[in-house]
């Protein structure tokens, strides 16, 4: 690498997590530059000045190479204007378009072609005919800035035309320019390490070192120890799907003793074969890209099979062969029905009970996710949950629950006959909707439970993370707290939105896994036991609630049972079809539970499960593993691209917000003072430090976008962008509807939703100059009623007594599932329109009103009564205030579904 400032990744804070666009974003600048060359428009010095711009990170790729770029260089420097134009533009399109994993002309200039002859070897889809996916495989080895060349040239020689894949290699000198590399190359797929390398890069990279030092891996740590290791260990702790090679003429032996050598996938002698290493590479990478469900579905697919089983449309032929159906053949194509079946034979095996090619699939996607088990769900994340509340919660026992989560947990336990205690979440009564339940809440509960002497029947809790919204818990320190007040608990984290996290090294310590290996490496280390028990020295002995309450508890790591779940709708981040959903398992205690998850499948799965759907799943998990890490980069750059578009255009900010990070989490759950990816003088650390301690943190992909400042409600306004436009929402609030990037998402994307909401904003604008005074008073209140005179959100009032059993006065579980069934016999259920005075009536003097049902208005989609709640005033002034159409429970000309008091414990059975 050249020896110059190498300023990266930016500092800024919205730069924290993108790199892919910034780079074709220098190139395009660079071409740019050199083309006004050509024309006569700009100088030399600025062309050189752009190039070495970029050229400080491009020893990071392998395209377009050293060779590439000193002949652009040449160019600038011989005067050649109009050829270093054509090349920069050349270069340029070659990475916008990724055109040079395919082409071998990409990789060549006049002066090298005409020096040497084209090198076979180079990488080529084309050759044989056949596709073959190129990735770029790091080598950390010293001296490898000068070696580089004849580094790339040996692993090319050892390219064979049966190799499935194709690679590159990417040398780097230094444990700094291997960690940069990862960071910024999303391609690189595998490395190999050689020892003797150093931890300073030459060049200087300041804002890498303040993030190193940040995340503890900075030279004064690192020194001096065993470099090698400690790089396999940054770089699983980065990218956790790399596959990393230790070439060492050291005892072998004695490095596969070190913890740290587990992260390798093999350490092979330096003088060994460097054919073998090729092997290796290439075994590593089929080993993610192998799918063994969906392999063995295309092959089955192919085989002449006549069936005599139930499923006409399998094979096709109740299609093809009709008259009146052939339409739909026509539509999905000949393969979809070859590979329908009913069959487990065939090598399909069996997802009821897996012990072939979906077993498999499930434990690649186990160790993909970082879990110990994995169970595919054909049914969406809605039977997941159920699954779990089934197979873990048993009639009597106590979950805390966010009240505003899916309706699945909900109805998970009337199913499981589990007593919910609902705890809310931080109302955001301004837009209508709720944030995520705070950590003091939960421990109060705990607390409470305890103090009543009902601990022992508190068996999970369950929470929403990311919520609908985008607030992020700090799993790890809920768990935390949450183990030391009760050591065995369950934790189910309804991960629905955000599976795709785990490929983020930044998110991934807040999802589920992510935390939960943290605390299991956290529990093995001894110096956690006295950072144990000194906090229980200074709490002494019997410390009030009070105390406990504001201490940030520590857990006995030697008491503690890690017991997490997590389920997610692959189908919403990644490429599953629809419904393709996966239930993570890390429970140390997962063998007492097995048989119960194995009655909870055979409760809840369909005996037909779709083959498409389950090959989905393995094929998500394959390219997860394999780009995701680049994908959810470019999905969060994507983002906040939208965010800083909007927010900074002159005419659309006007009448349309993004909430920063701020506005969607209160200050007192920020505790190191992070306001926003977009906030001035934010930078990288600041950012990590946010994700690394704040209560909550904000998911960047997840955009809330206020449409009542623009007179629009939610719905209006969704329903608008579809018909007219052609761009899908996901949900609405009152006043907002919420934006989400994810993986297929590019930048054209976003150019096309800023000009619709220009063309929007200027349409209000005209709109606004041509209706005079009195259309500017009827827009300003639009608005007032949109953004102002917001109903207030009812919190859970309480489950009416006759639900409670032995409930104490300070916890509020109740037994929904009596409640629930009370409501199937009418002579115990009535009626009352919202409207009618007898509701007021009661509200005031009695007798109490107890829901018969869930009532889930949508927006904002979480059910404002739940069975055996007494009504409160808060939530009839919420329903008679709200104003959507969409309320599930509720028919307006019947009224209100209550449970008659006076009937209420006639039908309970516990
Ligand atoms: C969508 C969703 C579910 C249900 O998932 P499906 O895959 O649609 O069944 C569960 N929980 C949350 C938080 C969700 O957003």
């Amino acid at each position: 690498m050249d020896k110059q400032t190498v300023e990266s990744p930016d500092r800024r804070g919205d730069h924290f997590f993108a790199f892919p666009g910034q780079r074709t974003d220098r190139w395009r600048a660079l071409h740019t530059a050199t083309r006004n060359w050509a024309r006569g428009s700009t100088d030399q010095a600025t062309v050189r000045a752009a190039l070495d711009e970029l050229s400080g990170y491009e020893g990071f790729f392998a395209y377009p190479g050293r060779e590439l770029l000193a002949t652009l260089r040449g160019r600038i420097d011989g005067n050649q204007s109009g050829a270093a134009a054509g090349l920069a533009q050349r270069i340029s399109e070659s990475i916008l378009t990724r055109s040079y994993k395919g082409d071998l002309g990409d990789w060549q200039s006049a002066e090298i072609v005409a020096e040497a002859p084209p090198d076979l070897n180079t990488p080529t889809m084309a050759r044989g005919g056949r596709h073959r996916p190129y990735f770029e495989m790091m080598v950390v080895a010293p001296g490898a800035a000068s070696r580089g060349e004849s580094i790339i040239a040996q692993t090319r020689r050892l390219r064979r035309p049966e190799d499935s894949f194709i690679y590159e290699t990417v040398p780097v000198a230094s444990f700094e320019e291997a960690i940069c590399a990862a960071i910024l190359n999303p391609a690189i797929l595998a490395v190999t390490i050689y020892e003797g390398f150093d931890h300073q890069a030459a060049a200087d990279l300041p804002v890498l070192r303040d993030f190193l030092a940040t995340a503890g891996l900075d030279a004064a740590h690192v020194a001096g120890d065993d470099l090698p290791l400690s790089l396999a260990g940054a770089l699983k702790r980065i990218r956790p799907e790399l596959d990393l090679y230790l070439l060492s003429d050291r005892n072998v032996e004695r490095i596969a003793g070190d913890p740290r050598a587990a992260g390798l996938r093999r350490v092979l002698y330096a003088v060994e074969e460097l054919l073998e290493l090729h092997l290796c590479v290439l075994e590593g990478i089929d080993d993610r890209f192998r799918t063994p469900f969906f392999d063995n579905l295309k092959k089955y697919a192919m085989r002449p099979i006549s069936t005599f089983h139930a499923l006409p449309i399998a094979r096709g032929k109740s299609v093809f062969k009709s008259d009146w159906i052939r339409d739909m053949g026509e539509f999905y194509g000949l393969n979809i029905f070859l590979a329908e079946s009913s069959a487990t034979t065939g090598g399909l095996d069996s997802l009821l009970e897996p012990t072939g090619n979906i077993k498999m699939a499930q434990e690649m996607a186990a160790r993909a996710f970082g879990a110990d088990h994995v169970f595919f769900v054909t049914n969406g994340t809605s039977t997941s949950n159920k699954m779990v509340h089934q197979a873990l919660v048993a009639p009597g026992d106590i979950v805390l629950l966010d009240r505003n989560c899916h309706k699945s947990h909900h109805y998970g336990l009337v199913l499981a006959g589990g007593q919910p205690l609902y705890i809310d979440a931080f109302p955001m009564t301004e837009y209508s909707m709720y944030g995520a339940v705070p950590l003091s809440s939960i421990k109060k509960a705990l607390l409470d439970l305890k103090a009543e002497g009902r601990l022992d029947r508190a068996k999970m809790v369950d929470l929403t993370n990311c919520t609908f919204d985008g607030h992020i818990y700090n799993t790890r320190r809920v768990m935390e707290e949450c183990l030391a007040i009760k050591p065995d608990l369950i934790f189910l984290w309804d991960e629905a939105w955000f599976g795709f996290a785990r490929w983020s090294p930044f998110l991934r310590p807040r999802t589920a896994m992510g935390a939960a290996e943290a605390i299991s490496a956290w529990m093995k280390d001894p110096a956690s036991v006295d950072a144990y028990e000194a906090q229980q020295k200074e709490l002494g002995k019997n410390p009030s609630a009070a105390k406990l309450m504001e201490t940030r508890l520590i857990p006995d790591p030697r008491q503690i049972r890690m017991r997490v779940y997590q389920t997610n709708s692959t189908h919403k981040s990644m490429s599953a079809l629809r419904q393709g959903s996966m239930l993570l398992v890390r429970d140390v205690d997962f063998a007492s539970v097995e048989a119960q998850f194995h009655e909870a499948v055979f409760t809840h799965a369909s005996t037909s499960p779709n083959q498409q759907l389950i090959a989905s799943l393995d094929v998500a998990r394959r390219q997860m593993e394999l780009e995701g890490y680049g994908l959810v980069a470019n999905a969060i750059e994507i983002a906040l691209d939208i965010r800083k578009e909007v927010n900074a255009h002159p005419v659309i900010s006007k009448y349309f917000r993004v909430l920063s990070a701020s506005e969607m989490i209160p200050a007192e759950y920020r505790q190191t003072g992070f306001s926003d990816f977009l906030t001035p003088g934010t930078d990288w650390e600041d950012q990590v430090r946010s994700m690394h301690e704040d209560e909550f943190c904000l998911d960047p992909t997840r955009i809330t976008l206020v449409c009542g400042t623009a007179g629009f409600d939610g719905t209006q306004f969704k329903k608008m962008m579809a018909d007219d436009y052609d761009i899908q929402f996901n949900k609405t609030s009152r006043n907002s509807v919420l934006l989400q990037s994810n993986i297929n998402n590019t930048r054209s994307d976003v150019a096309n939703l800023i000009r619709v909401l220009l063309e929007i904003s200027n349409k209000i604008e005209r709109d606004l100059a041509a209706n005079g005074e009195n259309g500017r008073a009827a827009f300003a209140a639009r608005v007032k009623s949109l953004m102002t005179d917001v109903p207030d959100l009812p919190n859970f009032s309480e489950f009416h007594e006759a639900f409670r059993w032995d409930a104490g006065k300070k916890t509020p579980e109740g037994d929904m599932r009596s409640a629930f069934y009370s409501a199937y016999y009418a002579e115990g259920c009535e009626y009352l329109p919202l409207d009618s005075p007898d509701v007021d009536k009661r509200l005031k003097s009695g007798p109490a009103m107890i829901s018969a049902n869930f009532v889930i208005p949508y927006p904002p989609g979480f059910p404002i009564m739940v069975p055996g709640q007494v009504i409160s005033k808060e939530t009839i002034d919420f329903m008679r205030k709200l104003d959507v159409k969409e309320i599930h429970g509720f028919e307006r000309a019947k009224g209100l579904k209550l449970i008659r008091p006076d009937h209420a414990k006639d039908h309970i059975r516990k």
